[in-house]
């Protein structure tokens, strides 16, 4: 039976109500959740050996873990150049899974939690999310710029939860597997070298408020977001193994880098040092103290052991993001117009003259699908209609498009 001296009890594990996390009820027996969660598990291994990969110590456990060299392999398909960060978030993220995979390793080994600086536009998001994409974990991507300490106006730093629960679908021990992604982490940084001046609510404030999520506990996260209120169930969120990355471009970091390695080089003999440091790329050379001397806190510094850079992309890396991406943006209006039956040819000279605007107007690597838009958005208005089957954008075509667009950059560039 399952009902004893008016308590529920679970018919198969024998726990009373108030022991489990949920109880189902029937008529005549009752099943609580993890039992359901278990049985779950076993039937899915029975019925279907193949799909799940290795259960890793609760129900969910089927993301693909991948060797190192398979997960650089993967990015290169989609991230152009980046060596060093690709290799090193490769390794980070392996380590990572690795970690959870062996569920009694996890006292042992730190959580690889990783920050990747460099300029704007250079693809730290792009390198997170394919990552995500291969792993296939949940995946949420937060601006620290809207968080705030709580009670203030902003969101709280739980609210970073409630998008990986959301990517999850609400399947909370696979959320508890994904992976973060905190951009613009430099804007929380310090404001001043006094905090007691003033509360640094966006600053400081968030750092200290982000490290108990960043680290590792269980966070109480409210479902739909926004501000906590007590009458608001919450869900318990175990972040232990939430792999967070951390990206920001650290405008001017390269001042603190230089300071640094001034200051080392000091008292040695240093000119070979000296001269073998590139003074053009300076983010190359990033290292912890920098980062404190810019305002982030040791202890997130500390939580964030994992560090890399990512460089600024060069007319070179700018032309092969175009075509050699898996995704590249010419392989993309290749396939639509072939959608429309149409063999779409672009020529060479046109890609340079892509990379030439992108480069002049400093619009990095996001410009290069604005500048592509331009170019042919008359074409693809015309293809669905249109009775050819080839079409192909000369250097003339590419410029008038550019020109008749209106386009305020170049309509300046033209005039001078
Ligand atoms: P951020 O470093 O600011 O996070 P993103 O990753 O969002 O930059 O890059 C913006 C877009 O530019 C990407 O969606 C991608 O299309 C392109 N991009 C930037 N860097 C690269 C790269 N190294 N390889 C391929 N595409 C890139």
């Amino acid at each position: 039976m399952a009902k004893k001296k008016d308590i529920n009890r679970c018919s198969f594990c024998g726990r009373a109500e108030n022991e489990v996390p949920l109880m189902m009820l029937a008529e005549s027996a009752c099943i609580c959740s993890d039992c359901v969660e278990m049985a779950y598990a076993q039937a899915k291994e029975v019925l279907h050996p193949q799909s799940s990969i290795k259960t890793l110590g609760k129900v969910e456990g089927d993301f693909f873990l991948k060797k190192p060299h398979e997960i650089y392999d993967f990015l290169s398909q989609y991230v152009i150049g980046q060596e060093n960060a690709k290799k090193t978030l490769s390794v980070a993220v392996y380590n990572h899974y690795k970690r959870i995979e062996n569920v009694g390793s996890g006292e042992l080994i730190e959580k690889s939690n990783i920050l990747m600086i460099g300029p704007t536009g250079t693809g730290k998001t792009l390198l997170a999310k394919t990552i995500a994409k291969l792993l296939n974990v949940p995946f949420a991507l937060v601006d620290a710029t809207i968080l705030t300490e709580a009670g203030y106006v902003g969101e709280d730093v739980e609210s970073i939860l409630t998008r990986l629960l959301q990517d999850a679908d609400y399947n909370v021990s696979k959320a508890e597997k994904g992976i973060v992604f905190i951009d613009e982490i430099d804007k929380i940084a310090r404001k001043s070298d006094n905090p007691s001046i003033t509360r640094d609510v966006s600053g400081e404030g968030v750092q200290q408020a982000l490290l108990k999520i960043i680290e590792g506990s269980i966070v109480n996260v409210p479902p739909q977001g926004g501000r906590k209120h007590p009458e608001q169930q919450m869900i318990a969120v175990d972040t232990n193994n939430i792999l967070f990355i951390c990206g920001g471009a650290f405008e001017g970091i390269e001042r603190n880098i230089a300071n640094r390695l001034n200051t080392q080089v000091i008292g040695f003999d240093t000119g070979s040092i000296r001269s073998n440091i590139d003074r053009d790329n300076l983010i190359q050379y990033v290292a912890p103290q920098d980062l404190r001397s810019y305002g982030l806190i040791p202890e997130i510094i500390g939580r964030l052991p994992v560090l890399t850079h990512l460089n600024p992309l060069d007319r070179e890396s700018l032309r092969a993001i175009l075509t050699e991406p898996k995704n590249s943006l010419i392989k993309q209006y290749t396939e639509l117009f072939k959608l429309d039956n149409i063999k779409l040819t672009i020529k060479p000279d046109v890609l340079d003259y892509i990379v030439d605007t992108a480069v002049e107007f400093q619009l990095g690597a996001r410009g290069l699908r604005s500048i592509c838009e331009i170019i042919m958005l008359d074409a693809m208005y015309d293809a669905p209609t249109s009775t050819k089957k080839t079409f192909t954008v000369t250097l003339d075509y590419a410029k008038e498009r550019m020109l008749k667009s209106g386009s305020a950059l170049i309509k300046e560039k033209e005039v001078e």
